[in-house]
């Protein structure tokens, strides 16, 4: 397999996480942690009840720095670290797993939790203490920081340079995700276009799993660790 490939695209998403024990609103039928995803996961939802939706970032902000990366994540960060062609782990997810378990070259599309992006200014700052109380940012001053998430509605991080890469890649990998939410689900198309093998890692069949060369069903903590052993032969 390696023979063939040298650079990389892998998309990640809620799957990988939720075997550490982050839940998403997409496991909860529409419910994030029991609230509506138009409520906390959308500019209108803040706008609305902006003292509620940063209680909701800073429970989940809180909350992710008491989990811990799993096997997959592990397996993804030897992975990034011996790979010596080209390789971007482009995840959909919030928490910092993949940094913690050590891969260096990832992507957070949608934005992180442990990040606070200002309003006022734009800048984005690393940030892991709550943000109820309206602290105050420090590059500008504005008290205007909120969950440096992108929410339903905005646009995700470094678009140009995702497509860029899936042009380029020879093997695309799709872990954990639901083939639901666009454009990351559109991912697969783009890099089958551009002549990409693509593969699919899933707890079951997904919605975007005909677009893919291959599929196979299983928890992301058993079938990442095998493919990446496959991968580095
Ligand atoms: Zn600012």
């Amino acid at each position: 397999m390696s023979d063939s490939i040298r650079n990389i695209v892998i998309l990640t998403g809620a799957g990988i996480s939720a075997e550490s024990g982050i839940d998403t609103f997409r496991d909860g039928g529409g419910l994030w942690e029991q609230h509506r995803v138009e409520d906390v996961a959308t500019p209108e939802g803040f706008a609305r009840d902006p003292a509620l939706v940063q209680r909701f970032y800073d429970a989940r902000r809180e909350a992710v720095q008491k989990v811990e990366p799993n096997a997959a994540h592990r397996a993804l960060a030897e992975l990034d670290a011996e790979w010596e062609g080209d390789l971007l782990i482009v995840t959909q997810n919030v928490d910092d797993l993949h940094e913690r378990a050590g891969a260096k070259r990832v992507l957070h599309m949608h934005g992180e939790l442990l990040s606070a992006l200002c309003a006022s200014c734009g800048q984005r700052h690393k940030w892991s203490e709550p943000l109820v109380g309206s602290p105050a940012c420090p590059d500008c001053g504005a008290e205007a920081l909120r969950p440096d998430v992108v929410w339903f509605g905005e646009m995700p991080y470094e678009m140009d340079r995702i497509y860029e890469e899936l042009r380029r890649a020879d093997l695309f990998v799709s872990i954990g995700t639901s083939g639901a939410v666009y454009p990351a689900a559109g991912f697969v198309r783009d890099a089958r276009e551009f002549g990409a093998h693509t593969l699919e890692l899933n707890l079951q069949r997904s919605e975007g799993s005909y677009w893919f060369d291959e599929t196979r069903k299983g928890r992301a903590s058993e079938l990442v660790p095998e493919w990446v052993a496959e991968v580095l032969g």
